[in-house]
């Protein structure tokens, strides 16, 4: 059977794949996206920040997006015991958006792929990518059905927008492991039935346990009266509870001051899930006639919302850079992919340290910081950790003199 040939595949349609897709096939080349499932499909990671819109607007799909009246977000409320504080994006050192959504995945990332279809690009669900070899200065793919049989495609330029699939990471040998902490998470969507009139549906809420420093929960409200709920914590907290995950979920929610209170009358009737060491890294972000886009590259912690962000934001700067290599000006991956995509990765990595170190919580809950300093980390947590303008983007380690500054509260 004859080999098709495209000019780019991208392995696995969420938001990456799906954004990617869309940026190449604008540029006029012809793109096929292979994805293992059918969508709708579950997926975590439904708090959106307001860098993302930018990427949705790039990509041609902010307007789909905003008809389909998902919970509109503007910032990021951090609880602890009686102590509350919030972000407001609005107000925040970098221009840009300062407003975005708290999306269902299964519907927000068939429309991203509808739309990158709409516009053009081929898409293939149920179908797999299982092997990825070099020939003849192009990649030669392998992709196996549902029903098991194979065939081959060929590619200019091969784009793994796969998720925790991993999959060139898997085939071509280049996992490494996180630095990060070993962590677990059990989440679930719930009929929050919430009534309190001081509970903010416009921001995520963020609780810390009032015991253990180290749990914290996530409490993402949705347009349709419902939420995402969930708590991340040591392998080691979950396995000296006794119960289910459900039940551990729901035992931990009522230790947790005001989130329990949100959640007195909250109905559970959907699945729990369980998520653990996802925290992962790669030896490079490309290779010959290849790189790797968000979770398929490096996946940090869900605690500042940045998955989706930095797969949006790996999505433009690949378009951008295949778009180079394809017509003939030979980029440099390191300089113009890898380091520019690693700025706002290495400023996530600082903060997400920072909240298991405590030196994060410390400035949250503090009351010292001046208007100037919030502003510049509300734009962190906006998703604009590309701002080479913002100091905290310049030097994310100012984190820890903020931090000894708050201390003296
Ligand atoms: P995905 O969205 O995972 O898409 C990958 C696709 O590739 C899948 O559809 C999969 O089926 C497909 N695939 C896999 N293998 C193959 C194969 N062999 N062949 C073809 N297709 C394949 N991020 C946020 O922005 N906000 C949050 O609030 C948030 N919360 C999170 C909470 C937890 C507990 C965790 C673990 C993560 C959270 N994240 C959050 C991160 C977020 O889930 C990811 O960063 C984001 O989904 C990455 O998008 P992606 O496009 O890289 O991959």
């Amino acid at each position: 059977k004859q080999v098709e040939m495209f000019d780019i595949v991208v392995i696995g349609a969420g938001p990456a794949g799906a954004v990617s897709s869309a940026l190449l096939n604008k540029k006029g080349y012809r793109v096929l996206v292979i994805e293992k499932q059918h969508f709708p499909r579950f997926s975590i990671g439904e708090s959106l920040l307001p860098q993302c819109m930018t990427y949705l607007e790039q990509a041609g799909m902010l307007d789909a997006v905003e008809k389909a009246t998902f919970q509109y977000k503007n910032g990021a409320a951090f609880c602890r015991g009686n102590e509350y504080e919030y972000f407001d994006f609005r107000e925040k050192f970098t221009p840009g958006w300062g407003t975005t959504f708290q999306v269902q995945r299964d519907c927000f990332d068939k429309i991203l792929a509808d739309e990158s279809a709409k516009q053009g690009v081929d898409f293939r669900f149920g179908h797999a990518l299982t092997a990825c070899e070099m020939n003849d200065q192009q990649r030669l793919l392998t992709v196996e059905t549902e029903s098991g049989a194979t065939y081959q495609v060929q590619a200019k330029f091969v784009l793994d927008a796969s998720g925790f699939g991993r999959v060139l990471p898997k085939l071509l040998n280049l996992e490494k492991p996180s630095t990060l902490g070993t962590r677990k998470s059990i989440f679930t969507h719930i009929k929050d039935n919430i009534t309190l009139p001081h509970y903010d549906r416009n921001k995520i809420l963020i609780t810390v346990h009032p015991q253990y420093s180290e749990v914290w929960f996530w409490l993402i409200p949705f347009s349709n009266g419902r939420a995402s709920v969930g708590v991340v914590a040591p392998p080691e907290v979950l396995e000296n509870m006794q119960g289910s995950p459900g039940e551990c979920l729901q035992q931990l929610i009522s230790q947790a001051g005001m989130l329990a209170d949100f959640l007195a009358n909250a109905e559970y009737d959907s699945e729990v899930r369980t998520l653990g060491s996802y925290s992962c890294d790669v030896t490079s972000l490309y290779g010959e006639n290849y790189a790797l886009l968000g979770n398929a590259g490096e996946f940090l912690d869900p605690i500042f919302s940045s998955g989706v962000t930095i797969a949006l934001t790996s999505a433009s700067l690949a378009a951008e850079t295949v778009h180079k290599q394809l017509s003939g000006l030979q980029p440099d991956w390191e300089t113009e992919y890898s380091q520019k995509l690693k700025v706002g990765v290495k400023t996530f990595k600082e903060f997400v340290e920072g909240w298991y170190d405590q030196r994060f919580q410390k400035v949250v809950f503090s009351k010292q910081k001046s208007d100037n300093i919030t502003r510049m980390i509300s734009s962190i947590l906006a998703g604009y950790a590309w701002d080479s303008e913002n100091p905290y983007v310049q030097n994310p380690r100012r984190l820890t003199t903020l931090a000894q500054i708050c201390q003296n509260d």
